[in-house]
């Protein structure tokens, strides 16, 4: 059934209101342009895939992004702040150490629940009348054509048609809009699976992210906020699928007693399991990032192996950059979903979706590779970067992203 024949017609649709979506619509949303987002699941629903029991690691670079969204001093209330990180090497001698303070930083990133980011980011899209909002709404079909863009969705009501000049692609990894787009995607499967929990532990948190690389796979222990229920973790715990199972299937003081085993002394013994879920890893990116009246951002357009927390960090520099580009399409009184805007946007963002990529995925293959030669210089490589500043300081920049030139957003600056 229909409820409205005549569709409406939008400059830009913002298909999947997650994590990347609902940041671009803010963005957005001082722009003039009419917007509507249009999202599956509501944000507060237990079945939201974005917003759900993950924590997540913002660089500083997302900080500023989310500064000049207005939401940072509400999400900084919730935030654990990352004083130092600590990399490691299960069964070696190599380990690292990165130091805010010797950066002359404050925090080298922070840690905030995805609850959390979703309950901000949809609280402050709800107190803004300049965007459209339907959810929950799920994109059925999309029609892109040298015209405009034609969509069929389906909510409480029924079916709807509505138009729009650019149609952006944030519905994830499985995005809809990117096979109507015809681009393909490459899938490079890691035979890991990401299992993801809170853990509180006897020890006061004292800032510290830990990284260890064992030979199953990449572990992260982060810090979150600390409560009065005591100093909680957020645990990433990436195995191989059968290892993973088992582990799934552990009662919280086995699986406790596993983790201990595999992680150590160093941030104390634990003593509580939150709920755990899983993950199956692996490295997707699409053959081409615009189309006809189409853009893909964020997981739509390049899902990444958490190790190095990078995914969100990526995609939200995506859309602050698409932001930036629609907002100076408006200023020159260009269509914002031309084949020239969208040119521009893909040129700017190339470097820095390719660098991001082939440093993630080269940091999972290097340490889960169990050659003995490989594993020695390993070590070299992790103490020599411990005694090297200027090493550290190329990592602190991969939090703004391997780009020449960053998004306004992510320099603290408006989008013109
Ligand atoms: C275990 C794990 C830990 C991670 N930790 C970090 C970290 O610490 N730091 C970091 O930067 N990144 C991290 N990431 C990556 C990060 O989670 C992703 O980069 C991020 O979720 C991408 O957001 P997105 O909005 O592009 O896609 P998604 O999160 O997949 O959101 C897509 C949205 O689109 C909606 N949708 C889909 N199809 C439709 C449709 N047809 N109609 C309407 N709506 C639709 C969905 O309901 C959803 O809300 C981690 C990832 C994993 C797996």
């Amino acid at each position: 059934m229909s409820h409205s024949t005549a569709p409406v017609i939008f400059d830009i649709a913002i298909v999947g209101g997650g994590l990347v979506g609902a940041s671009l619509a803010l963005a957005l949303a001082g722009t003039g342009l009419s917007l509507v987002v249009l999202e599956a699941q509501a944000p507060e629903s237990e079945s939201q895939p974005s917003f759900d029991d993950r924590t997540t690691a913002l660089g500083n670079g997302s900080r500023r992004v989310f500064e000049a969204l207005g939401i940072w001093s509400k999400l900084a209330e919730e935030a654990a702040p990352i004083r130092r990180i600590h990399v490691s090497d299960a069964g070696r001698f190599g380990f690292a150490r990165v130091e805010a303070q010797q950066l002359q930083l404050d925090a080298l990133g922070y840690v905030v629940s995805n609850r959390v980011l979703g309950r901000e980011l949809w609280s402050a899209l709800r107190a803004t009348p300049a965007v459209t909002l339907r959810m929950p709404a799920q994109v059925r079909q999309v029609q892109l054509a040298a015209a405009g863009a034609t969509l069929e969705v389906q909510d409480a009501d029924g079916v709807s048609m509505l138009q729009a000049r650019l149609v952006v692609a944030a519905d994830g990894a499985q995005s809809l809009v990117r096979r109507v787009a015809g681009i393909g995607a490459q899938r490079n499967d890691y035979a890991q699976t990401a299992i993801v929990t809170t853990l509180r532990t006897d020890q006061p948190l004292d800032g510290t992210a830990h990284e260890r690389f064992t030979t199953q796979g990449p572990m992260a222990l982060l810090p979150l906020r600390s409560t009065r229920q005591g100093n909680w973790h957020g645990l990433v715990w990436a195995a191989a699928p059968d290892e993973a199972i088992k582990l799934l299937a552990l009662d919280d003081a086995q699986f406790m007693q596993q983790w201990q085993q595999a992680f150590g002394w160093r941030a104390g013994a634990a003593l509580q399991l939150g709920r755990r879920a899983s993950y199956p890893l692996s490295l997707q990116q699409a053959d081409a990032t615009v189309a006809t009246r189409a853009v893909l951002l964020g997981n739509a357009s390049q899902a990444l192996h958490p190790v190095a927390g990078q995914g969100f960090n990526l995609g939200l520099r995506d859309a602050a950059e698409l932001a930036e580009v629609l907002a100076e399409a408006v200023a020159d009184g260009l269509d914002p979903g031309s084949a020239q805007v969208l040119a521009r946007f893909e040129a700017q963002r190339g470097a820095d979706r390719q660098g991001v990529v082939r440093f993630t995925d080269a940091l999972v293959r290097v340490f889960s590779d169990t050659r003995p030669g490989v594993a020695a210089l390993r070590d070299l490589g992790l103490l020599a970067f411990d005694l090297l500043p200027a090493a550290k300081q190329a990592l602190s920049r991969v939090s703004l992203g391997f780009g020449t030139q960053t998004p306004r957003l992510t320099r603290g600056q408006a989008l013109r």
